[in-house]
């Protein structure tokens, strides 16, 4: 792939906003993936922001399951007493 600024110029990699194929020089990397240098800066960061969000929520409610989890354990040991 080329750059899409640059005919001659191989892509090192795409934007993670537009997919366009990006050089050295037209690229800005967001560590958390490349953006158009002056142009999808804002948009990327924007797009990490939400997937480090959507981390975040899914990290929460993992928790909150084996919280859940625990809880009915605890019951099944606890409560409900065996008729054998
Ligand atoms: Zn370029
Ligand atoms: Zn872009």
């Amino acid at each position: 792939m080329k750059c899409f600024n640059h005919n001659e110029r191989d892509a090192l990699g795409t934007c993670k906003h537009c997919s366009k194929g990006l050089c050295k020089e037209c690229l800005t990397d967001m560590v958390d993936g490349l953006a158009c240098r002056n142009q999808c800066e804002d948009a990327v960061a924007y797009l990490n922001e939400m997937t480090q969000k959507v981390r975040t929520l899914h990290a929460e409610s993992q928790a909150m399951v084996r919280k859940t989890d625990a809880l009915v354990d605890a019951q099944r040991r606890d409560g409900a007493p065996d008729c054998a």
